[in-house]
């Protein structure tokens, strides 16, 4: 399951943080997940609450802001958000773009006490 994956070294990285600020419990764990990576929210909310059993973000809610594709031609520069699967120009036409914004994933922010 590729959700599991990708969850599972952002919720070591907040049991390691919690536990070095003398966090007992997480209630919010805010994350920004790029469209590239194509997870589903649900699925992530799923395998979240499977990797967090017996840590200190068990229970904890999973709020997800998705972060859309932005791409860059490379033939006129010009910056758009792709339609569907096909990342087209629609300035020139070229389908030669590179991709700068919606491969990100990280956690934004956590609460807890
Ligand atoms: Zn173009």
């Amino acid at each position: 399951m590729h959700e599991l994956s990708l969850i599972q070294a952002l919720i070591e990285m907040v049991v390691k943080s919690a536990m070095e600020n003398n966090i007992k419990k997480v209630s919010k764990v805010q994350l920004v997940v790029g469209e590239s990576h194509g997870v589903l929210p649900d699925a992530l909310g799923l395998a979240f609450e499977i990797l967090t059993q017996g840590t200190v973000c068990a229970g904890a809610v999973l709020t997800i802001e998705k972060s859309t594709l932005l791409l860059k031609c490379r033939e006129c520069a010009q910056e758009f958000c792709p339609e569907g699967y096909l990342y087209r120009c629609p300035n020139c036409g070229a389908v030669n773009a590179a991709l700068i914004k919606g491969r990100e994933l990280y956690v934004d922010y956590y609460e807890g006490d």
